[in-house]
C-alpha cells in the first residue's frame, strides 16, 4: 500500500490512508479503508484502478454509502469515491448528462425546479446517481432504469463503453452492469411539464417518505421484496419490530429498516439480519435476500 500511496502522490491524485468508512455510510458503522482515493477525472480513475491491478490490491467504488454495510474490520484495499468532474451535470433540452457522483436527490430537486419531470420519485432517495443506476433505485412505483438513455462506463479492461438502457437490463432493484464496470456518467431522458404539478408531486413524495421511514441512521430497506410479498410486512408479522441486537434495532416504524440506535457495530446489524431471516423462514418458509450490499469481511 505504501508503494501505491507514493505513486498516487506523484500523480497528484487525492487520497488518504486508514480512512474510517463509518462517516461515509448512512448506517454510520464500519472500519477503515486501507486507502481512500478520490479521482476527479476518468483518466485519474483509470490510473488508480490500473495501479491496483498491477499490485493486486482489491478496489471498490463507494457512492453515497447508503446501501452498504461495511464490516467492522473495514476494507483492506482501495475505496474510490468519485469527485471533480463526476459531480457535474449539463442539460441539453430535456436530457440531462450527469456524473455518477452527483447526489440523486439534489439532481431531482434541480430537475423539478426547471419544470422537467420524470425524476419526482427520486426526491429524498439518498445516494449518488452511480449507486442508483447499479441498484435501479426506485420509489412510488417508478425507478431510475426507466429514464436512463445511456451510461458511460469504464469496463473491466478500463476501456470506456457506452451502454444503452437495453444493455443494462434493469430489473427490480438491480441492473446488469457488466462485472467490474464502473459507471462514470449517465444520460437521463426527462420531459417538460407543469412546474406547479411537478412541485406538488415532489412535496407529496417527500411527505410520504417522512411518514413511513425512520429518521435514524439506516441503509434503507435491508431485504429485497420476495416475489409476491413485501419484506417489511413479513418481518412485521413475524413480530420483529423493535427487536434489538446490541445497538442495532429493527425499526418500529418500518420493519424492513434496521436502525443504528447509537454506537451499533456492523456485527450487531449482521446478527439482527440473521435473526430476522430465521424468524421469517420459520414462520413463512420464505428466504429473505439482502438488498443492502456487504463490504469487507
Ligand atoms: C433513508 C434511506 C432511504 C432509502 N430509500 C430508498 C428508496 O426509496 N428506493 C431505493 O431504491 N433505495 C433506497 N435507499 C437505498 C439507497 O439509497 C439506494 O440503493 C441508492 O441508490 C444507493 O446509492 P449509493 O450511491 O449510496 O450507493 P452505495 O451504497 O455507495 O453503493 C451501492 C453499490 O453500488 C456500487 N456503486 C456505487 N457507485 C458506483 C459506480 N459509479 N459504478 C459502479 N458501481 C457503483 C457500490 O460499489 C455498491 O456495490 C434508501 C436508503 C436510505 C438510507
Amino acid at each position: 500500500m505504501e508503494q501505491l500511496a507514493r505513486q498516487l502522490r506523484a500523480l497528484n491524485i487525492p487520497f488518504r490512508t486508514s480512512e474510517p468508512l463509518a462517516p461515509h455510510t448512512s448506517f454510520k458503522v464500519g472500519g477503515p479503508a486501507a486507502l481512500f482515493a478520490e479521482p476527479r477525472t476518468i483518466d485519474e480513475l483509470r490510473a488508480v484502478l490500473s495501479l491496483c491491478r498491477e499490485q493486486d490490491v482489491p478496489s471498490v467504488i463507494l457512492g453515497g454509502g447508503t446501501n452498504l454495510l461495511v464490516s467492522d474490520k473495514g476494507f483492506p484495499g482501495v475505496v474510490l469515491r468519485l469527485a471533480g468532474e463526476f459531480n457535474t451535470f449539463f442539460y441539453h433540452g430535456s436530457t440531462v448528462d450527469c456524473g455518477a457522483g452527483v447526489q440523486l436527490s439534489s439532481l431531482a430537486v434541480d430537475v423539478c425546479r426547471r419544470g422537467l419531470c420524470n425524476l419526482e420519485f427520486a426526491v429524498g432517495i439518498p445516494g449518488t446517481l452511480g449507486g442508483a443506476l447499479v441498484m435501479n433505485a426506485g420509489a412510488h412505483g417508478r425507478e431510475i432504469g426507466r429514464i436512463v438513455l445511456e451510461a458511460l462506463v469504464l469496463d473491466r479492461y478500463l476501456l470506456p463503453q457506452v451502454l444503452s438502457r437495453q444493455q443494462l437490463h434493469f430489473a427490480y432493484r438491480q441492473s446488469d452492469l457488466p462485472v467490474g464496470s464502473i459507471v462514470c456518467r449517465v444520460k437521463l431522458g426527462l420531459s417538460h411539464g407543469q412546474k406547479e404539478e411537478i412541485r406538488e408531486k415532489c412535496r407529496q413524495n417527500f411527505r410520504l417518505r417522512r411518514e413511513r421511514q425512520p429518521r435514524q441512521a439506516s441503509a434503507g430497506s435491508v431485504f429485497r421484496n420476495p416475489p409476491g410479498h413485501a419484506a417489511g410486512r413479513l418481518l412485521e408479522e413475524a413480530g420483529l419490530k423493535g427487536q434489538r441486537e446490541g445497538n442495532a434495532m429493527i425499526s418500529t416504524i418500518h420493519a424492513n429498516f434496521i436502525v443504528n440506535c447509537g454506537n451499533a457495530t456492523s456485527a450487531d446489524i449482521l446478527a439482527l439480519i440473521k435473526t430476522a431471516r430465521s424468524a421469517v423462514r420459520e414462520k413463512y418458509g420464505v428466504e429473505l435476500e439482502l438488498e443492502i450490499r456487504l463490504l469487507g469481511e
